[in-house]
């Protein structure tokens, strides 16, 4: 394809500019635009293929020999094959680019074989990088205009001056119809051209109107620095149009593959190995001009697959290499998401991927607005990793004050931890999310692992309590719950005011609280003489049909006890009972506790530990009752 593509093409171009070319141009320099390059020795260099998926580099570059091969794919060429391959460009459009590059004028034979042609034809791509090169232009003079005022205050009021401005060409497309179009149209391009690059549109009445209008626009660059599109803002109130407009997808504008900021931010990428993706052409400034010059943005879509692929070649992502990517979300919902949905997209990048939320929901702009470059480098400085990051979103959805909310968010992120690819990496978040959690390391383990396995995560996580509508008879908990009950339908002479000393609340299991209730409401157990009566009203008490049929299975069921029970007896079973609830409720606190920090919450850490202290006492009290003093 290549050989018959030169063959065909290359009569257009003369073969001596087209050797002139090649010996003018540094490989290592073009190719080192889209793929960072490291040392290989003996004058080599390697880096991550662009034409294949690689995690360590096998793409080798010859600068001394003016040739690049992939050992991984078997691809290779000279530095017009890379252009071609890396950026879809043809033949003609690649010599064309690397003249330009290297400033040399190209002369161009006829060909008559085919018809004649009044001007050489060059590429698509030139022509429409040419265009937009000529519409920046444009654009750049009419943000001096009168009627651009509106455009340069949306800049000064967000911090940005006219150094800014110029360094990042920001631009005004003016409310007219179609002055552009005819501005590009007197400097020879086409009408067809202006709509493939995205420029122009034809209108309903069928003449070509500009695509842009009343808007502030920022030129989007691809790695190159070539323009290949404008982003645009909305300015008026009375423009009905979204607050962004975008170049549409053209042959040189790709919107999964574009990264507003990238010509300027790629050297420091590859050099510091870190990059920041903001959400903002505005951010994107802010960051830059606040001292993180790594910062890029996505034009009009979430952040991709594609995305990725561009940037791990800048980062030289390999396992020996590790790059660092850093998200900048303004800690709304929709950056949470998506902070989420990072973590299910490229799982070799999940280990190196950082958030930074901002405070106050401010985003990288805004921030730097109100508190400074510093607060804006800070912001990037304190990223925390992704897992965390989800880790901690997801626990912060349940009230951890609860065991429920405590194994419940348990069970919500033990399949996050699960997901970790690097299985070294698990017991180190595993004893985190247990800290976090404010439980032990044990059952978090299990439910990971039961998660890993793919179990359900309760499974192997879920106490007893957990369980269930029907009360659980074996549990310890529950047994003791039903003895009291027993004592009290069947023993109410005896039992009747220690058991309406002990609160329906520390009953655990809701048929046993409702019954303790139903008690109540028939006068309390101290009242009552006993008997098929006593059963009966607190039948009638009882609301609903569960509780009703326990009524009648606890007044005949056996008390645990041999022989008659006395007072001693009664003692027991309340202190245990009172127990469980006193211990569930100490281990509540302890976790608590240890989720403050008792630095900046001191009040708070010492009033919770007095509670602590006289739960501790209350509770060896109960022991001690439970274990038969009276
Ligand atoms: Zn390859």
């Amino acid at each position: 394809m290549y050989a018959e593509e030169v063959a065909e093409m290359a009569g257009r171009i003369r073969d001596e500019d087209i050797a002139l070319v090649r010996e003018r141009t540094s490989i290592d320099e073009v190719i080192s635009d889209t793929v960072t390059l490291k040392s290989a020795g003996g004058g080599n260099l390697k880096g991550l293929c662009p034409f294949h998926d690689e995690k360590s580099p096998s793409f080798n570059v010859s600068p001394a020999r003016n040739v690049w091969y992939c050992f991984g794919c078997g691809a290779g060429g000279d530095a017009i094959k890379f252009l071609m391959d890396a950026e879809h460009l043809s033949f003609v459009e690649s010599v064309e680019r690397l003249a330009a590059r290297a400033g040399l004028q190209l002369r161009y034979v006829e060909d008559d074989r085919s018809a004649p042609r009044a001007r050489p034809q060059q590429g698509q791509r030139q022509r429409l990088v040419a265009a937009h090169a000529a519409a920046v232009e444009f654009y750049r003079a009419q943000l001096t205009t009168a009627g651009a005022r509106a455009a340069r205050e949306f800049l000064a009021q967000r911090g940005f001056d006219r150094a800014a401005a110029e360094r990042y060409g920001c631009g005004f497309a003016p409310d007219a119809w179609d002055l552009l179009t005819k501005h590009l149209r007197q400097q020879g391009f086409t009408h067809d051209e202006l709509v493939t690059a995205g420029l122009s549109r034809p209108s309903r009445s069928g003449s070509l109107i500009d695509r842009f209008r009343r808007r502030l626009l920022w030129p989007i660059r691809d790695l190159t620095g070539d323009v290949i599109g404008f982003g645009a803002r909305k300015l008026f109130d009375d423009d009905d149009g979204p607050k962004y407009l975008n170049t549409p997808e053209t042959p040189i504008y790709k919107k999964s593959h574009v990264l507003y900021g990238i010509d300027q931010a790629k050297r420091e990428i590859a050099k510091q190995g870190k990059v920041v993706v903001v959400e903002g052409y505005t951010d994107v400034m802010a960051c830059h001009l606040a001292g993180v010059p790594t910062a890029v943005a996505t034009c009009g879509t979430a952040f991709g697959t594609d995305h990725i692929g561009v940037l791990r070649r800048l980062l030289m992502d390999t396992d020996a290499v590790a790059g660092e990517i850093i998200f900048t979300f303004d800690g709304d919902a929709a950056g949470q998401k998506a902070a989420l949905r990072a973590f299910e997209d490229d799982q070799r990048f999940v280990g190196r991927t950082f958030i930074a939320v901002s405070p106050d929901n401010m985003d990288p702009c805004e921030l730097r607005l109100a508190k400074g470059d510093l607060a804006v480098r800070d912001l990037v400085a304190r990223r925390e990793p992704l897992v965390d990051f989800a880790l901690r979103h997801m626990i912060n959805r349940y009230d951890l004050d609860t065991v429920d909310g405590r194994v419940e968010a348990m069970r919500r992120a033990a399949p996050l931890v699960a997901k970790i690819k690097d299985r070294e990496k698990r017991p180190e978040y595993v004893r985190k999310l247990a800290g976090d959690l404010g439980m032990e390391i044990e059952p978090v383990q299990r439910a990971v692992l039961a998660a890993a396995n793919g179990q359900p995560a309760g499974a192997a996580a879920a106490p007893a309590r957990h369980a269930p509508a029907a009360p659980n008879v074996d549990s310890p908990r529950s047994m003791v719950e039903r003895e009291a009950l027993k004592l009290a339908l069947q023993e109410p002479v005896l039992a009747g005011p220690m058991f309406d000393a002990v609160e329906a609340a520390e009953y655990r299991h809701p048929v046993h609280a409702a019954l303790r209730a139903a008690i109540a409401a028939a006068g309390g157990a101290a009242t009552a003489t006993g008997g098929a009566v006593w059963i009966e009203q607190v039948r009638d008490a009882c609301d609903d049909l569960a509780g009703q049929a326990l009524v009648g299975e606890l007044a005949v069921e056996p008390l645990r006890i041999d022989g008659e029970p006395d007072p001693r007896y009664v003692s027991i079973t309340m202190a245990r009972l009172q127990w469980g609830s006193v211990t569930g409720r100490i281990k509540d606190l302890k976790s608590k506790i240890q989720r403050i920090n008792p630095v900046s919450n001191k009040d708070e850490y010492f009033a919770l530990f007095g509670e602590l202290l006289s739960l501790e006492q209350h509770a060896r009290a109960l022991r001690e009752q439970a274990a038969g003093g009276l």
